[in-house]
């Protein structure tokens, strides 16, 4: 389909470990569309990590095979790269936003520093103009006095604000498409909230596309355009956020979406039309600003 931007066919990924072979991922299918969010959903262990890295070529173990599949990104299979060109790709089409920021960021270093490092590796500009990059980058991500945070190192900042720094590195080169391994589960709920409003933001302001790991239905409430349910290196069932989120097909996403209290629907609020009970249930907050026909439609 012209609007896929990311297409993961029949991806298949073994481990082969001194216990034996462990198959993480088994035939899934998943596809992020262009500008859309995808939702990568289910409980620990299920394949989501390992599936979101086999698209940047990061397994990073002898140990991992991919054993079937293509992974089709704007048609050309990232599978059939060599390094080098995945290097190319990381960082200048794709960006990455991984888990524990902490460890993302390089404490011997200013954040300045670090963003100025990246952008040079992926554009052609000199050292004053890769400064500005960085610092629009900052702002770009809302990071309070962003030409002060220049000069910190990540121990001087809070876990939002590293993480936020993540961010604006992985946005520096202006990716398409933003890989984020569940990229609040580190943070207190109220940060957990800003950083998800702001790759909200991202999406509608830039139209980066976002695939984001989570194990968390409240998640894809707030901010996704479709969902893929993963378990035991399957995915179960995947379509848009509207259909799955308001008639699950497999039992194990029932269950799953029942462990979100505020998605549990009363007899009264099904006789609200669909798309009103979504708008009004999901995101009041997330209608500030302009309607969520992403979630609502
Ligand atoms: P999730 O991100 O959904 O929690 P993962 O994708 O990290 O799960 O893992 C999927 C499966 O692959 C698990 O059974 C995990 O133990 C296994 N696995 C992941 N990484 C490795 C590795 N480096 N070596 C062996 N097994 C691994
Ligand atoms: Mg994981």
């Amino acid at each position: 389909m012209a609007d896929d931007l990311l297409r993961i066919e029949d991806l298949s990924v073994d481990f082969h470990t001194d216990g034996g072979v462990v198959h993480a991922v088994k035939h899934a299918n998943i596809t992020v569309r262009d500008g859309g969010i995808l939702g990568l959903v289910g409980e620990s262990g299920s394949g989501k990590s390992v599936t979101s890295l086999s698209v940047l070529g990061l397994l990073g173990t002898t140990r991992a095979e991919i054993t079937s599949g293509r992974i089709l990104f704007r048609g050309a299979d990232l599978l059939r790269k060599g390094q080098a060109e995945l290097r190319r790709i990381r960082g200048g089409h794709i960006g990455l936003v991984s888990q524990n920021a902490l460890s993302a960021l390089d404490p011997s270093f200013t954040i300045g520093a670090q963003l100025i490092e990246v952008i040079r590796r992926h554009q052609k500009v000199d050292k004053a103009n890769a400064r500005k990059l960085a610092l629009e980058a900052l702002e770009l991500v809302a990071l309070p006095e962003a030409e002060r945070r220049m000069k910190s190192y990540p121990h001087e900042l809070s876990g939002g604000q590293r993480q936020r720094v993540v961010i604006a590195i992985a946005l520096s080169c202006r990716p398409e498409l933003l890989l984020a391994d569940e990229p609040t589960t580190a943070l207190d709920a109220t940060v957990q909230k800003q950083i998800l409003d702001l790759l909200l933001e991202i999406n509608r302001e830039l139209g980066t596309a976002i695939l984001i790991v989570t194990h968390d239905f409240g998640v894809v409430a707030h901010l996704c355009t479709d969902v893929a349910v993963m378990r035991r290196g399957e995915v179960l069932e995947s379509g848009t956020a509207e259909q799955v989120l308001s008639s699950p097909e497999h039992p194990y996403t029932q269950g799953l979406m029942k462990a979100v209290p505020r998605l549990r629907l009363s007899a009264q609020d099904r006789a609200v039309p669909r798309a009103e009970r979504r708008l009004t249930e999901f995101s009041e907050s997330a209608l500030v600003g302009g309607g969520r026909e992403r979630v609502a439609l």
